[in-house]
């Protein structure tokens, strides 16, 4: 079973990938003829291509990778290996779980290299020096050894000693622990990575303060975020909720585009918020996690799941052979969940139009984004059906326009 859960799971994404390759067209869609200049439409088409190619060889090695480990007894051996000191289980529970991270953070890593160095170079998006990826590297392995390892040491107690019900606790807890990470987000982790900086005062901010009186949603808090440390890409979101909520416009966007337009770009955000979909997104990822939850505390004590893989039992190891069997189950969700995204996305693009002054602001600001980030014109239906969470440019413009 958790083979087929592997392949197929494999099989979707290969087929999306290849489906999207051919729908690639040569001639740029009439109504977004003014998107890219004719040079750039090819460039966005190789990068589509290239992306997508590397997306498979990458998945293919990795995927084998787990394959071969399996087979060859990898699981059976690090389980004895962890075993043999006789520490206490949870320690035990920690170094099987960390050793198989760390194994497969090192297997990604040159990937993760090339993805940056190479094909982002190669189409001038890469502004990350050396020192900034090993410094972002190592301050993710941190943040992972600090925020992840006390809540992976949690679960593995509460399902130790927890009982019949140890689901129903480990739920509550990783609940109230991710949105407590969230909340401290804004303030405590992301400026580990980025700069923000207040907005001065000027045409943009008095802009955004005006808008923001129109639609009765007061924001204190506009950051411009250093995101050309990185890359020449641009965006704009909102993060954290409460006190610490706070709009931040990279400064990437801030340069490339009018006022009219980033205020466009804020308004859908704000739709987002005047639509209740941060709470709805927030309450379908906590039902997700229940359900994830009560599936492992089923599997959990399935033998069939340790003689698959050559360990004794132990909640550790079921945790990790769990993950593997749900992966069909991860692609139903995340296929349900682009789905929902992709309406929301479409909400917030109407509130956008309906509120601003001027509603065609945000298709103008969606094709330079799109022409920035040489996003594919033409995906194809499928591809967007499984991974995308925004509709395609094409919808967008067209329900922007009223068509
Ligand atoms: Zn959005």
């Amino acid at each position: 079973m958790i083979l087929a859960a592997i392949v197929i799971d494999y099989a979707v994404g290969l087929a999306a990938d290849i489906l999207n390759l051919k729908a690639l067209r040569l001639e740029v869609p009439d109504p977004l003829k003014d998107v890219y200049k004719s040079d750039d439409y090819r460039r966005s088409q190789q990068y589509t291509h290239v992306t997508t190619i590397f997306g498979i060889v990458k998945g293919t090695i990795l995927q084998a990778a787990i394959l071969v480990f399996w087979f060859a007894g990898g699981f059976g051996a690090i389980d004895r290996l962890v075993h043999s000191p006789g520490l206490p289980l949870i320690i035990e529970g920690l170094l099987f779980i960390g050793i198989l991270l760390a194994g497969y953070a090192l297997l990604e890593l040159p990937f993760s290299v090339y993805h940056t160095f190479v094909i982002e170079e190669r189409f001038g998006f890469n502004r990350t020096t050396r020192a900034t990826f090993a410094l972002d590297c190592l301050k993710g392995l941190g943040l992972a050894l600090i925020l992840g390892a006390p809540l992976l040491a949690g679960i593995l107690a509460l399902f130790e000693y927890g009982g019949s019900y140890a689901w129903l606790y480990a739920w509550a807890a990783v609940t109230v622990y991710t949105l407590t990470v969230q909340f401290i987000a804004p303030v405590w982790i992301m400026p580990l990575f980025n700069k923000f900086t207040p907005m001065t005062d000027g045409e943009l901010k008095e802009a955004i303060l005006g808008y923001s009186r129109s639609v009765a949603f007061p924001v204190a808090n506009v950051f411009v975020m250093d995101g050309s440390r990185r890359s020449t890409r641009s965006n704009a979101y909102f993060t954290g909720f409460g006190r610490n909520k706070r709009i931040a416009l990279f400064d990437t966007l801030v340069k490339q585009h009018t006022v009219q337009e980033i205020v466009a770009v804020l308004a859908h955000e704000i739709g987002h918020y005047k639509k209740k979909h941060i709470i709805k997104d927030l309450l379908v990822s906590v039902a997700h996690t229940g359900l994830l939850f009560f599936l492992l505390s089923v599997f959990l004590n399935a033998p069939g799941l340790y003689e698959a893989f050559h360990t004794e039992q132990s909640v550790y190891a079921g945790l990790v052979f769990f993950s593997l069997l749900y992966t069909p189950v991860e692609m139903v969700v995340s296929i349900v969940t682009n789905a929902i995204s992709r309406v929301h996305e479409r909400q917030a693009d109407h509130f956008a139009a309906a509120t601003t002054k001027e509603p065609l602001s945000l298709a103008e600001a969606l094709k330079k984004l799109s022409a920035n980030n040489l996003t594919n014109l033409t995906p194809h239906p499928f591809y967007v059906f499984v991974n995308y969470s925004h509709p395609p440019l094409l919808q967008r413009i067209n329900a922007i326009r009223g068509k």
